[in-house]
């Protein structure tokens, strides 16, 4: 893809890199625009005990605060990691139409548990159509993950059933 810039990338892996050594998971994004960087931003969930302070989350909304608007229609996004559905929305819903993520959850198994909802399917849900890639510098990202054995996802304290979406009935 051409407007890929592995530059821009890079910075991603090295805010990943950041957020680990601060404890967290290594996650980092940033955003373009133009070929100019808007924000480059890491993974707060944990030092900012905050579980939608994700990357890619965090960079949007700092893009839309630099920008002065919520339309971020003329940038790229790059994530180190597959963004999470969550984020893919917020991405989404920002307009952003070009996406690159380096590390899929698939390239993890022993860290990620496999997802039924991925942001190539999500993007398909929008009403226009953004170009995701993935696995750019995939292998420079994998090294964050180094030594890593699973997901520091926040173990639910007050539910010991599996909860799932149920459709409510009437009658
Ligand atoms: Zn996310």
């Amino acid at each position: 893809m051409a407007w890929i810039n592995e530059t821009h990338m890079r910075l991603a892996l090295e805010q990943a890199d950041l957020a680990r050594l601060r404890g967290d998971m290594p996650f980092g994004a940033v955003i373009t625009r133009h070929g100019e960087i808007v924000v480059t931003i890491m993974n707060g969930e944990g030092q900012d005990i905050d579980i939608t302070a994700h990357a890619e989350l965090l960079a949007i909304r700092q893009a839309c605060q630099r920008l002065g608007r919520r339309d971020l229609s003329d940038c790229e996004i790059y994530a180190s990691t597959e963004p999470c559905p969550m984020c893919s929305s917020a991405i989404f819903q920002s307009n952003i139409p070009r996406i690159a993520y380096a590390v899929s959850r698939d390239d993890l198994p022993h860290i990620f548990r496999a997802r039924k909802i991925r942001i190539a399917q999500l993007a398909e849900d929008w009403d226009y159509t953004p170009d995701v890639v993935g696995g750019v510098l995939s292998s420079e990202a994998l090294l964050a993950f180094d030594g890593l054995e699973k997901s520091h996802r926040v173990v639910p304290q007050f539910h010991s059933v599996q909860h799932r979406a149920v459709q409510h009935k009437t009658r």
